[in-house]
């Protein structure tokens, strides 16, 4: 059974490097028939916090991974969050004590006083002294492993010495926690990000050392900022936060995300039917650029081309989160989002975009003011517009757009100014999605109130 797992620390808010190896893990275990788990590292007690532990269960939700055991999806390895399993962590400390293949070491104002497998009384709960357990390494070994991307790797244990695997304060590291829990939790492959590669050999000693068989590991290939130095906020946003404000679409992120390391052979595609293709001999070892530009021009395709109720279902999400107001049918939204998208790149543009469809008491701008309302034949474009959508009862295209050509050919002024006229009239902009579609989208009563309140 293949069974893979993305273990976050809840010590900031999902990123994109994190939510690639969420993904690739996603992609692994639905080809393979597997198990994906979300478990919550956070064995770090003083960086952990509980907001961003619901933060990365949210945002997971929102991207659309779903997994199928983790903290808020109980099943048979649990619990899925570290700091619950310190009883299990401390017996397998105990083991490696007793088999003297780790060992108490004491300090006192950072010197050591003492190191041995049986800690003395007078050290036990003593403010005085610091008491950790290190791991024993046997520094005449070289340790190898296969990478399933990289090839075979080996470490040579000379440069690493004994590590701390229980601090002071009775909570293990990671180097140990992660070694327990993939192996209690029958994990297969552990999918992560290259950054971990260094630590693999220690884990591995900690497996050798509790007899435990070893899963296969893959680390990711690194990404990296267009200066080549690892992705972090110097190069921009990397908060998965900051780009679902913005207005992306999941679908779009997890699209682009796909393609750092892995050779997908083509740019645009839904994830969820992408899954059949993955495979980790296809993953790079080479690093891969984030680049902004490209991520958003992804975003622009699938707004484009994805189907009208994902997008909506998207846009109203996007709403809800940005605390944006939108009380209008679904209908008419869909319709808005028809016209208007592919003008735009993000949800965020199409709502600018957009807006004052949805806003009545909109502010004309400025532009429009001094060009077209102040001007002397306003009025008359404006009360024969009235008059002549009044009359129209069925509003489709041909009998809109003939009755604004009807218009601009009774020479009040020029065509483009009775258009840009009933156009800034309606919407309070200069530029928005067509003519004759937006009338059809307001409809007879919202259009003809418009008009009269630009006379006002
Ligand atoms: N908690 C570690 C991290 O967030 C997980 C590393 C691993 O996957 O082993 O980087």
């Amino acid at each position: 059974m293949i069974r893979v797992r993305f273990a976050p620390s809840p010590t900031g808010h999902l990123h994109v490097g994190g939510l690639r190896t969420a993904l690739f893990n996603w992609y692994f275990a639905k080809k393979n028939n597997g198990k994906f788990i979300l478990r919550i590292e956070d064995t770090d007690m003083e960086r952990s916090k509980k907001e961003y532990e619901d933060a990365i269960f949210e945002e997971m939700k929102w991207v659309g991974l779903d997994y199928d055991e983790g903290v808020d999806k109980p099943g048979e390895y649990g619990p899925y969050r570290q700091s619950e399993r310190l009883d299990i962590y401390k017996g397998y400390i105990d083991q490696l004590l007793n088999e003297e293949k780790a060992y108490f070491s004491v300090t006192k104002s950072d010197e050591i006083i003492f190191e041995g497998n049986n800690l003395p009384d007078k050290y036990k709960k003593n403010n005085e002294y610091s008491v950790v357990v290190k791991f024993k390494v046997d520094k005449d070994q070289k340790i190898s492993f296969l990478d399933e991307i990289r090839g075979t790797i080996q470490f040579d244990m000379s440069h690493i010495n004994d590590f701390v695997i229980l601090r002071s304060n009775g909570i293990p590291v990671y180097n140990f926690t992660v070694v327990i829990d993939d192996y209690l939790m029958k994990i297969s492959h552990v999918i992560r990000g290259e950054d971990h590669i260094s630590n693999t050999p220690k884990q591995i000693l900690i497996y050798n050392a509790l007899s435990f068989e070893l899963p296969k590991f893959a680390h990711l290939p690194l990404i990296l900022g267009e200066d080549k130095s690892p992705l972090s906020k110097r190069h921009g946003e990397v908060s998965i936060t900051y780009f679902r404000k913005e207005g992306y679409l999941p679908k779009a992120i997890l699209n682009y995300l796909s393609l750092l390391g892995w050779n997908a052979n083509e740019q645009i595609f839904d994830y969820i039917k992408k899954y059949q293709e993955f495979d980790l001999k296809k993953v790079s070892k080479n690093p891969s650029i984030f680049d902004y530009t490209k991520l958003l021009w992804t975003n622009e395709v699938h707004l484009r081309n994805d189907s009208i109720e994902e997008v909506h279902k998207s846009f109203n999400e996007w709403a809800k989160y940005t605390n944006v107001k939108i009380d209008n049918e679904d209908s008419f939204v869909k319709k808005i989002i028809e016209v208007s998208r592919a003008k735009v790149q993000t949800l965020k543009q199409l709502y600018e975009f957009s807006k004052n469809f949805f806003v009545k008491e909109f502010e004309y701008e400025e532009e429009f003011i001094e060009k077209y309302m102040k001007k002397p034949w306003f009025k008359e474009v404006i009360e024969i517009t009235i008059r002549k959508l009044s009359e129209i009862d069925e509003y489709d295209l041909a009998n809109v757009e003939n009755t604004l050509k009807e218009i601009a050919d009774l020479n009040i002024t020029g065509r483009k100014n009775v258009f840009q006229t009933i156009r800034g009239s309606l919407l309070g902009r200069l530029v928005t999605p067509g003519l004759y579609e937006s009338i059809i989208i307001l409809g007879k009563n919202e259009s003809i109130k418009r008009l009269k309140r630009a006379l006002e």
